[in-house]
Order: C-alpha cells, then sequence, then structure tokens
C-alpha cells in the first residue's frame, strides 16, 4: 500500500497516463493530502499541452484540490492530520521578494503553481506547502469545495476587490465554471446583478444562480442593454472570447470597472475615448492566496453558493478532460477519488 494512482501528462501535447506512484513524503514546511476531489480548470491545458514555460515533464495538474491531511512535515505546527484542507492556483510564495515583505503574497515574483510548478490533485496523494491550505467547512463535501479553490476565489475575491458597494449594478459576463459562481456571488454579496450569455434558453438558470436581470447578447447588444439599466460599476468578463468582452466597455457607467480574471487567448481590443470620457478602466485579477479561499469557502457556506458539477472518477481522467474542453459541462467537471 505504497503505491497511489496518479493522472500524469508524460510530456508537452501527450495523452493522459495513469500511472502508479511511490506516495510521496512530505519535506520540512509541507503537509501531504490524501486528495478526495479535483476540480478541472481550463488552465489545465497549459500543462496537457506544454504551454507553461518552464514545465518540467511528467506532471499530475490539478488545482482544484480538496483532501485530508494525512501526514505533516516537520516544522508545521498549525496544521494537523485529519484536517480537511484545500489547495489552489497559489501554490507558495518566497517571503523574500518585495511584495512578499509588503505582505502582497499574491504578487510573490517567485510564486509556484500548484500543478504546474509541483505535482498537483490529479492523484490520490499530492505534497503541499503548508502555507497554501485553506481549511475546509465540514457542511462542504470534497466535491463542491474544489472547484473553489480555483473557479471559485477567482471570482469571489475579484467581486469583493473590485470597488463595487451594495446596490451597484454588476454584471457577469458568461455562464461557465467560473461564471455560474460569479453570478451567485454577486447576488449575494448585494449588488444588483445581470447574467450576460448567448441564447434565450439560459434565461432562468441565470435567474435561479440569482440575476436579476438576463441580457441574451445573441439578441441584443449587451453594452446597450446594461446602459438602459444604467450603466455596470463592474462587469466581470468570464467568458473566454476577447471580442465580445472588449464590446463590453461600452456598458459600464461613470468610474466603472470591466474586470478580467481569465485570459482569452486573443488580446482586448477597446475604445480609449470611451475609458477617458466615463474614467472608466479595464483591470486583470489574480485568483488570491490561501486565506482568500478559505473565506471563499465560508462565504458559500453562509450565503449558499454552491457549484454545479459533473463527477468523473480519476480513471476517466481522458474523458472528463475532453468534457471540459468541449465547453458543455454544466458546469464544473470534478474528478474523484477512490475512498
Ligand atoms: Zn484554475
Ligand atoms: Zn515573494
Amino acid at each position: 500500500m505504497n503505491t497511489m494512482k496518479a493522472a500524469q501528462i508524460p510530456r508537452a501535447g501527450g495523452n493522459w497516463e495513469l500511472v502508479e506512484r511511490d506516495i510521496p513524503q512530505p519535506d520540512p514546511g509541507q503537509v501531504r493530502l490524501k486528495v478526495e476531489a479535483c476540480g478541472i480548470c481550463h488552465s489545465d491545458v497549459l500543462v496537457k499541452e506544454g504551454l507553461w514555460p518552464g514545465l518540467q515533464f511528467p506532471r499530475v495538474p490539478g488545482h482544484e484540490v480538496a483532501g485530508r491531511i494525512d501526514a505533516v512535515g516537520s516544522g508545521v505546527t498549525n496544521w494537523k492530520t485529519g484536517q480537511r484542507v484545500g489547495i489552489g492556483w497559489h501554490g507558495g510564495h518566497c517571503f523574500q521578494c518585495k511584495q512578499c515583505r509588503r505582505g502582497d503574497f499574491a504578487m510573490c515574483v517567485n510564486r509556484k503553481v500548484t500543478g504546474i510548478d509541483f505535482d498537483g490533485g490529479y492523484a490520490e496523494y499530492m505534497i503541499a506547502p503548508a502555507t497554501t491550505l485553506a481549511a475546509i467547512p465540514d457542511q462542504l463535501p470534497a466535491e463542491e469545495a474544489g472547484p473553489f479553490m480555483c473557479a471559485g476565489v477567482t471570482v469571489f475575491n475579484a467581486l469583493r476587490n473590485s470597488g463595487a458597494r451594495p446596490g451597484d449594478i454588476v454584471a457577469v459576463h458568461g455562464i461557465g465554471g467560473l461564471g455560474h459562481l460569479g453570478v451567485q456571488y454577486a447576488r449575494q454579496m448585494g449588488f444588483q446583478t445581470v447574467a450576460i450569455a448567448r441564447g434565450k434558453d439560459k434565461a432562468p438558470l441565470a435567474t435561479r444562480l440569482g440575476a436579476q436581470h438576463y441580457v441574451d447578447s445573441d439578441a441584443a447588444d449587451a453594452a446597450g442593454e446594461l446602459q438602459k439599466l444604467g450603466g455596470a460599476r463592474v462587469i466581470l468578463a468570464t467568458a473566454p472570447n476577447a471580442k465580445a468582452i472588449s464590446s463590453l466597455v461600452d456598458g459600464l457607467s461613470i468610474d466603472g470597472k470591466l474586470l478580467v480574471p481569465a485570459a482569452p487567448a486573443e488580446p482586448l481590443t477597446v475604445s480609449v475615448f470611451s475609458l477617458i470620457m466615463g474614467r472608466r478602466s479595464v483591470a486583470g485579477w489574480y485568483s488570491g492566496t490561501a486565506m482568500d479561499s478559505q473565506d471563499t469557502l465560508e462565504f458559500s457556506v453562509h450565503s449558499g453558493v454552491r457549484p454545479m458539477t459533473e463527477l468523473f472518477p480519476l480513471e476517466r481522467v481522458a474523458e472528463a478532460y475532453e468534457r471540459m474542453m468541449s465547453g458543455k459541462a454544466r458546469f464544473r467537471v470534478v474528478l474523484t477519488m477512490p475512498k
């Protein structure tokens, strides 16, 4: 029983391999998790296709991990065996660079990414730096906690730091892995919530997620519809479509902000005139650190925000990944580990 199953990518562009590996031991400052669930994020394509500079293969991806600590390395005093924890995209920081010395660990210039710089959660066990762990509330099953560790924290943290205040109009563009959580958070944070997606058929879902307004961007100009409501203080753009995102700038209110937490393949093309005349801005958002993730988990429990998931056992990783890539998943594909 000293081996475990893991799903790895052997080389850039390679196929999924299910392998038996030795169960790893935690070094000082690390813990070992018995993984229970791991969400499949679109950025896992960076591992699959070898798009991350300097990535070492073989690599086990996965940065939406929920599990239980089953071994603790020396020097770790604030976590113990048996605790339920998650780890997300942010896989550690150096404590020494300028940003770390200012306490802005998310912007560490030497930050590590889970499942990219070290093996992630597509496995029965993984090693995690103790500084990256978020405690999972008892009420939250692992397969729901996993997606909060990247998709969840990214949109939650983007919205709560956006400058929008309760009552402001906040639009979420795209109802997918990130967007379906973004709509729920926007509503629960007290914003007048607008969901923007393609097609009439998504309207009932948007309402169910908490949106007070739904804009079908196939039937109407989304920016124009937002202006009819008074303009959005914040638009959270989660659909990976540069052209559609760019066109939303005209839907912003005065001082409005277009927030982009996930990267479309193409550059944005925005009218700077519109930015200047309305003092508007376009900004990126980086997910967050371990405590941001823990805040996400706790807020979600208190407010009833939950991911909608499709579960696949680890053995069916290739199929699960294809399902995510197809864009048809409703809405987060999650791998589950043998008990
Ligand atoms: Zn992710
Ligand atoms: Zn640093």
